[in-house]
């Protein structure tokens, strides 16, 4: 096993904040196959991925998601 059995401090890559990698957290890691560390914080880790996944993600607020849904279903009988 390659864990140096510690919490690692890490610094964010977006932000510059110190954050903690815990061994809880690295285990996870392992068992997702991630051989890397993280290198951003835990909040700019969830903005990116919400940047990334943009509205697709129900995560996105409701209303948000209806636009997108109805443009959807337009685009989709126009094609038809
Ligand atoms: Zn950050």
């Amino acid at each position: 096993m390659p864990f140096s059995g510690q919490d690692e401090t890490i610094i964010c890559r977006d932000c510059r904040t110190a954050f903690v990698f815990t061994i809880g957290e690295q285990e996870f890691y392992n068992t997702k196959g991630l051989a890397d560390p993280p290198k951003r914080c835990a909040p700019c880790r969830a903005k990116k991925k919400a940047e990334k996944q943009g509205a697709q993600e129900t995560q996105v607020a409701e209303a948000a998601w209806q636009d997108e849904r109805e443009q959807g279903d337009s685009r989709r009988s126009r094609r038809r």
